[in-house]
């Protein structure tokens, strides 16, 4: 099952596969599809 998140601003749902972008810093960004927000170092929770 593919986890989702909801954009803070259009609070529309998307796949985090979509959403995120990986740096090659470990640093990961957030970009809403629908709206265009976006959102620095969002941290993932791993285990
Ligand atoms: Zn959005």
């Amino acid at each position: 099952m593919m986890p989702v998140v909801h954009c803070p601003k259009c609070n529309r749902e998307e796949a985090l596969d979509r959403v995120l972008t990986a740096q090659s810093n470990q640093n990961v960004i957030y970009k809403c599809p629908h709206c265009a927000y976006s959102k620095r170092q969002i941290h993932t929770s791993k285990g």
